[in-house]
């Protein structure tokens, strides 16, 4: 099979293609690949895995859940190679999502994201309109508590916080009655920017570091051909990428692979979720879903193509309260999708083929 195999050792970063059958999961001479036949070469993937892949939780796997259920037998031997390499690759996702899940970093990370307040909406959009940039916010007191002091002359967000009252008064029939209500009152929370002290724990999710324009390229062919637009520019705030039904925006201070990643994502998007509300306003275990299902459809195109984004994928789908479980459960629309994306970006090669 001819595939696209990004060498992180390019000494340019530029991308290189080499023929390998990437059933190996690795670079492999196309002589060596070539005299290994099918079945021998996924035992070699299995031996080869090493530790990352031992230790298989007892849950079910993806695999077994699509035995389990109605496998249909869809046409070629080759769609069936094609299905049983998605499913490898949402497996070994699984897992690790599941290992970052169980890692002390991310629980440090949620112990401390338990400590701060989650604002109404009016006070996110008070905290917004004052200090756009902020990321974390807390009171003056809460900081403290966290190790972080805000610094002298810091200027605090005006928010509004609810407040209950309650007094007695005279009553002619039971003597004295309660009455109570509430009242908001302004207070200040200070931005993490605004404070200083010990890092807290985060989990960090790197930029995939390889190359890989080619790739990249063809995903932007499937978006034309899809009717997508692209848009490649430098994105505020942190952004990588936007899907906007119809359109989609891509973040091109990034390098190659991880403007791939993203186009992939994006593309997962507009397939799956643009016919839904925005993103952005859907009910939040909604949008952790929808999350989940663009990255795993991503993670297994970029998988199949040769460009390894496991450690960004998984930590993605982990901050978005994803797991196994709810991988499973979006299985079918993960591996239905990330099927079209492959074929369509394999479509023009596989006719140059016969031509
Ligand atoms: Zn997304």
């Amino acid at each position: 099979m001819q595939a696209y195999h990004t060498c992180r050792n390019a000494p340019t970063g530029r991308i290189i293609r080499k023929r390998f059958d990437s059933s190996l999961g690795t670079c492999a001479p196309a002589a060596v690949a070539g005299a290994i036949s099918k079945v021998a070469a996924r035992r070699v993937t299995a031996r080869g895995r090493g530790p990352s892949f031992k230790g298989a939780r007892t849950m079910e796997t993806v695999t077994q859940v699509w035995e389990r259920g109605n496998r249909q037998e869809t046409g070629s031997g080759k769609a069936r190679e094609l299905r049983a390499r998605i499913d490898d690759s949402l497996d070994a996702l699984a897992r690790a999502v599941d290992d970052v899940r169980a890692s002390d970093t991310f629980k440090a990370y949620l112990d401390v994201q338990a400590k701060f307040h989650r604002y109404s909406w009016h006070n996110s959009l008070l905290i917004a309109m004052q200090r756009p940039e902020a990321s974390q916010v807390a009171g003056y007191r809460k900081w403290q508590e966290l190790g972080r002091q805000v610094r002298k002359g810091g200027k605090g967000i005006t928010i509004f916080a609810p407040c209950l009252w309650k007094r007695e008064v005279a009553d002619d029939t039971i003597g004295v009655k309660v009455e109570q209500g509430i009242f908001f009152k302004a207070v200040y929370v200070f931005d993490i920017g605004q404070t200083d002290g010990p890092e807290l724990p985060s989990l960090d999710v790197p930029d995939v570091d390889a190359a890989a324009d080619a790739l990249l390229a063809d995903l932007r062919r499937v978006a034309d051909s899809r009717g997508i637009r692209v848009a490649f520019g430098p994105l505020s705030g942190g952004v990588y990428g936007l899907s906007k039904g119809g359109a989609v925006d891509i973040d091109d201070t990034r390098g190659t692979g991880q403007q791939a990643k993203t186009l992939a994502h994006e593309l997962a998007h507009e397939a799956l979720h643009k016919s839904k509300e925005s993103l952005a306003t859907m009910p939040e275990r909604s949008r952790s879903i929808a999350e989940l299902e663009a990255e795993a459809v991503a993670y297994v195109v970029c998988r199949h193509f040769g460009l390894d984004v496991e450690v960004r994928a998984s930590r993605y789908i982990a901050l978005w309260d994803g797991d196994s479980k709810a991988l499973r459960a979006s299985l079918e629309r993960i591996a239905d999708t990330a099927r079209t994306m492959i074929d369509d970006v394999e479509a023009p090669a596989a006719r140059k083929a016969v031509a």
